[in-house]
């Protein structure tokens, strides 16, 4: 189906004043993603199927990260290079939970990653549930000394993932706040929306360089369960076990692949998603789909009879998952790019991730001094067909692994998708490529082909008018 789009394109040879306009290029590659490209698809299959999970630092996202290499350069694109950085990585080991009182029963439970091991034996405690992190936060030092705090606060489904903003501070604070107040252990309903017996796992965050107490998620029915039990006024008592352990010489890497662009090609539209996984999954919505929808868009570009104004850069970042705000010796990915491309930031145009699973782009987001423009108005002509609208705010979520680069000054945009169904998956073993949508993965790369395209081929100059940013990478 792409052969003719592109033969077409060739005709009109050296696009001049009788070439195909940029916004006719930009529906031509959109067009084409949607008649059913398969380089998104593959992508993700082969990444799932070869590699498996691809914990931070761990071998297999190594591996991952060379094949992704080689794989991109066989794809034709330019420039193509591995970077990598030391960071301290975490391995799950083995772990279980159950309930030793009022019953016995066992409980599916998933380490937070970063949490320390248990002692060899497990520990036990009673449970004090609290029903947000904000009550835990209430509660006075020393109150929980010898128990297992647990919060109860339950995801609220939403189409954007305000639901996880909302409920994800339970992971990444809960953890240090109960062990302020001398918790022995912390308990966090899985930050998800299922009902399934699987627990959500994800980071949480090192204080002074250290998880202070081990720290779980619990599947959706077991929080359930505890939380009936304890209404009933008995007491809640628990025995966890971890054999988790850290690797502190680890190292990650970001891969970096170009479409050079033909007239200022130091000039960067960037497009990132991080090539890590959790490890009980297959981390293929999570975040495989995005690694194959920026390569499958930058691909789709490549293939054009004539390249774009400016460079179109493909960052496939390491350890977004393990993402601590600072740090030393426990960076990621986003982080060590800002670094490493400082002196470059100020040419960077436009930097976005996909990160969000395989479900459709219903809504683009543009830097200020853009939205109300040409060229919102011309991706809008583009992206309305297949299902996208405009928004009228400046994104806010723009993914982890470019908020440093954005932090220093760089425009991002967004182009979001539907999220009602992300978090019944999202870090559960259930992350698996027959989740993958492949109507919808086209449809993504449909997106994203189209904005890098006018974006890159533009000299539309998306930095604020005022106050730009002071091209310093923020520790
Ligand atoms: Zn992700």
């Amino acid at each position: 189906m792409l052969v003719p789009v592109l033969m077409c394109l060739a005709a009109g040879d050296v696009r001049g004043a009788s070439g195909p306009t940029a916004e006719v290029v930009a529906a031509q590659l959109r067009d084409a993603a949607m008649a059913g490209h398969d380089i998104a698809y593959s992508w993700v299959s082969e990444l799932t199927t070869r590699f498996g999970p691809r914990p931070a630092g761990s071998k297999s996202e190594q591996q991952a990260a060379d094949w992704a290499a080689a794989k991109l350069r066989a794809l034709g694109l330019e420039n193509v290079r591995i970077e990598s950085f030391p960071l301290t990585a975490w391995v799950r080991g083995s772990e279980s939970a159950r309930l030793i009182a009022p019953s016995t029963q066992p409980l599916v439970i998933a380490a937070l990653g970063e949490s320390p091991p248990t002692p060899a034996g497990g520990l036990e405690g009673d449970v004090v549930i609290f029903p947000t992190l904000t009550d835990l936060k209430a509660a006075a030092p020393g109150s929980l000394s010898g128990k297992i705090a647990m919060v109860a606060q339950r995801m609220v489904r939403a189409q954007d993932g305000a639901g996880y903003n909302a409920a994800v501070p339970g992971r990444t604070d809960g953890p240090q706040e109960a062990a302020q107040r001398g918790a022995i252990a912390y308990l966090l309903r899985s930050v998800g929306t299922d009902s399934h017996r699987q627990a959500h796992t994800g980071t949480t965050r090192y204080v002074e360089g250290r998880v202070p107490v081990p720290a779980f998620a619990l599947s959706p029915p077991d929080a359930d369960q505890i939380e009936r039990i304890a209404a009933l006024g008995q007491t809640v008592r628990v025995h966890l076990f971890s054999g988790a352990s850290y690797v502190p010489d680890a190292r990650s890497q970001n891969v970096i692949a170009e479409v050079r662009g033909r007239e200022r090609p130091q000039e960067v539209v960037l497009l990132g998603a991080h090539l890590d996984s959790w490890d009980q999954g297959t981390g293929a919505i999570d975040n495989g789909t995005g690694t194959a929808i920026v390569t499958a868009a930058a691909k789709l570009i490549r293939d054009l009879p004539h390249r774009p104004r400016r460079t179109v850069r493909v960052v496939l970042f390491g350890s977004e998952e393990v993402a601590q705000p600072t740090a030393p010796g426990h960076t990621f990915g986003g982080h060590s790019y800002a670094v490493n491309h400082q002196a470059e930031l100020a040419n960077h145009v436009l930097a976005g991730e996909s990160d969000f699973g395989t479900d459709r782009v219903y809504m683009f987001a543009l830097p200020s001094v853009a939205a109300h423009g040409e060229f919102a108005r011309t991706l809008l002509r583009v992206l309305t067909p297949i299902g996208v609208l405009t928004s009228d705010r400046p994104p806010e979520d723009f993914g982890a692994d470019v908020t440093p680069t954005v932090e220093a000054g760089v425009p991002p945009f967004a182009l979001s998708q539907d999220g009602m169904t992300y978090f019944d998956i999202h870090h559960t073993p259930d992350d698996t490529l027959d989740k993958v949508d492949r109507a919808q993965l086209d449809q993504n790369v449909a997106a994203w082909a189209a904005l890098a395209w006018l974006a890159a081929d533009s000299d539309v100059d998306f930095r604020p008018r005022t106050a730009p940013g002071d091209g310093a990478v923020k520790p």
